[in-house]
């Protein structure tokens, strides 16, 4: 779909998939006005398809879109583009627990100038991918590593906004992680680079144990941090499979000597594309630790206990084993 001041959002269509053709002054290539969301749909036992919150990621794209002075794509047009495209690509799915169809809403400034100001032409999008999980079909557990150099966002900046240019600036941090022999950084807070924020593309969750209940801990949404989905999923979900779970600030400091003393026993990221990943091993310019088991069995899933039971929560409901009972699923039917 198309939007300009004249006509609001017009033109919605349903293309092959292809190239786009672009001016060389499109506003989006230059000024970075380009934000984009992720889900999914998965395919269940039943062979019924369904669409993991899309309310939730229109929301989000609509605050994002705020944030870098775009026009709102009205929910109605971003569900009607999922049903759409969901509708004539559902066949793609395979009937594998590990697979689903990834969505990629995306809106951008398609104005012709060089003017620094918002543009007044813009184009939203949707395609769509067959996918794994992030780390593979089997969710292997996460080494990560905490950048003290670099920040994800600054304060009063585009953090809780999913906008192209956060993870443009994220790539060299994620290269030093790399280096680090980690597959994913973690991001402190931009300010007095103490408070664990989150990951590369997702959210973070400590579990604590004490006298055999366990309760979890996770970042608060303190602005430079992105709100996930699935972190609000979990904060819902949890309490209802006796998992009390808090939004509080913990230092990095903190995490380790959590993780030392045996308060904390898990630890894992959460994200669309990545689903639920075990974390179990942390590396920092002082030192590393590790968490839980450590290193995975071969070829397993060592996950921890709460870990596993959230994941297999979340997972029935999204796949249609589990009733849903928070309405978090929107069925399409073939087209
Ligand atoms: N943080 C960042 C930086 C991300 O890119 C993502 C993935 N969108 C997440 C967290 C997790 O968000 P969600 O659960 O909505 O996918």
């Amino acid at each position: 779909a198309r939007w300009n001041p004249e006509q609001g959002w017009h033109d919605a269509e349903l293309v092959p998939y292809g190239p786009l053709l672009l001016d060389p002054a499109t506003v989006g290539l230059h000024y970075g006005q380009v934000v984009f969301e992720g889900l999914k749909a998965f395919r269940s036992h039943t062979g019924e398809v369904a669409v993991f919150r899309p309310d939730a990621h229109a929301e989000r794209m609509r605050a994002s879109a705020r944030r870098l002075m775009m026009p709102e794509p009205p929910e109605e047009l971003f569900l009607a583009a999922v049903d759409a495209l969901v509708a004539q690509d559902q066949e793609w799915i395979p009937d594998d627990p590990g697979m689903s169809l990834y969505l990629r809403p995306i809106l951008f400034a398609s104005e012709r100038t060089l003017a620094l100001r918002p543009a007044r032409e813009y184009r939203f999008l949707l395609v769509a991918f067959i996918t794994e999980g992030y780390f593979g079909p089997a969710q292997r557990p996460v080494r990560v590593w905490v950048t003290d150099e670099y920040s994800r966002a600054a304060a009063g900046g585009t953090g809780a906004a999913k906008c192209a240019g956060n993870y443009a600036g994220s790539l060299l941090a994620q290269e030093e992680a790399q280096r680090k022999g980690c597959d994913q950084v973690v991001w402190l807070d931009p300010v007095e680079r103490n408070w664990v924020e989150e990951m590369g593309g997702m959210n973070l969750f400590f579990v604590y144990e004490a006298g055999g209940s366990a309760r979890l801990v996770t970042p608060p949404l303190t602005g430079s941090l992105l709100p996930g989905v699935t972190r609000d999923a979990l904060l819902r979900l949890a309490p209802t499979l006796g998992v009390p779970v808090s939004e509080a600030p913990l230092s990095l400091e903190q995490w380790r000597a959590d993780c030392a003393s045996g308060a904390i026993t898990e630890v894992f990221a959460c994200g669309t594309a990545a689903r639920i990943s075990p974390v179990n091993e942390v590396s920092t310019k002082d030192g590393s630790w590790t968490i839980g088991a450590g290193a995975p069995a071969e070829g397993g899933v060592a996950a921890g206990e709460v870990t596993g039971r959230l994941s297999a929560a979340l997972f029935g409901i999204q796949r249609g084993e589990l009733p849903d009972s928070h309405s978090w699923m929107r069925p399409v039917s073939p087209a």
